[in-house]
């Protein structure tokens, strides 16, 4: 028996990938919103401000959007992504890395430049789905953790607790919005200092901040001024905000996505960082190669 504790992004999708990997798995959740919850999904091959791309992003992002797809069909809503230039360096910054980013490029225009094959995941949508196929399958879910080969996929809260010793942080919180704007119809992503994710009914999220400080804070009035202020860079026209919500991104020591062992302790997957979308589920196979391999299963 295979022990996940904790149920966000990593959980998810160690304890679908080690099911069909043919482990017995119980699942330990303590039922805390973690950063899966709030996130808003977005998928960009090309994050970041100086063109990029997320490191092995081609492979990790072909793996996860497989598996998405295969547990439900608009999970995942492809969108193109607009990255605004932001003034003439930026642009001519831009033309210095083209060939490195030139398979994820769709157009290059006045605007900005666009990226194919990136959008958004509705994670809290995952996570049911996830939970739903988990079970049908005959997994199990318990309140406690009772013992087997564990997997701690316990986020920034197991960071924060110091759950594996050899293993140091730097997580960052990160405050969203969603806002209503009524008629802008704006229907791409937009990024280029901040990020706009169109999800219906005028409705938009809208991102993110980062502090590293004051992890325990949760909204504050001073983190949505920032997001408002992220907004204003995209559009000038009136706006309601419906909905704040913060949490803490698990971030590693190099900003990589983690696969650690501790003896006496067990397996730890974290770090997922602002990419979790990206990088869970290639992170959950890897798990599943590395158990077998160690265990003998296969
Ligand atoms: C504001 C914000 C916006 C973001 N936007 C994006 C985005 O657009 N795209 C993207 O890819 N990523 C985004 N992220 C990052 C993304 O949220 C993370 O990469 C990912 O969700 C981390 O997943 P996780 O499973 O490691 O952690 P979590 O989602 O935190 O899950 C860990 C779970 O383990 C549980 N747990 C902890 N300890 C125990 C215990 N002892 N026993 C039982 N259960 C336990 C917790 O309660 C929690 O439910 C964002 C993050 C934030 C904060």
């Amino acid at each position: 028996m295979v022990e996940v504790i904790g149920f966000g992004m990593a959980g998810a999708c160690v304890a679908l990938q080690l099911q069909r990997g043919g482990h017995e798995v119980r699942v330990v959740d303590d039922g805390e919103p973690g950063s899966s919850q709030v996130a808003a999904g977005l998928v960009n091959p090309v994050g970041g401000r100086n063109f990029e791309p997320s490191v092995e992003v081609e492979e990790a992002w072909a793996v996860a959007r497989s598996f998405y797809d295969e547990l439900g069909a608009g999970l995942f809503r492809q969108v193109p992504i607009l990255r605004l230039w932001r003034g003439e360096k930026d642009r001519e910054k831009f033309e210095r890395k083209r060939g490195r980013v030139e398979r994820w490029i769709e157009k290059v225009d006045e605007e900005g430049v666009t990226w194919k094959e990136g959008g958004w995941l509705d994670c809290p949508a995952f996570l049911a789905a996830a939970k739903g196929a988990f079970l049908e399958r005959g997994g199990e879910v318990s309140g406690q953790a009772r013992g087997g080969v564990q997997v701690w996929c316990s986020g920034a809260a197991g960071l924060l607790r110091g759950d594996f010793t050899g293993v140091t942080h730097r997580s960052a919180k990160g405050e969203i919005l969603t806002v209503r704007v009524p008629g802008w119809d704006e229907k791409r992503i937009l990024t280029g200092g901040g990020w706009v994710i169109p999800i219906g009914d005028d409705c938009y999220r809208v991102g993110a901040t980062y502090e590293w400080e004051n992890l325990s804070a949760g909204c504050t009035a001073e983190g949505r001024t920032k997001v408002e202020n992220l907004l204003r860079i995209f559009t000038k026209k009136d706006y309601e905000v419906i909905e704040h919500v913060s949490g803490i991104r698990p971030i590693i020591h190099r900003s990589q996505p983690v696969i650690h062992h501790e003896k006496g302790k067990g397996w730890m997957v974290n770090g997922l960082g602002s990419k979790g979308v990206i990088y869970a589920p290639r992170l959950g196979r890897e798990l599943l190669q590395r158990l077998d391999g160690e265990l003998g299963f296969s």
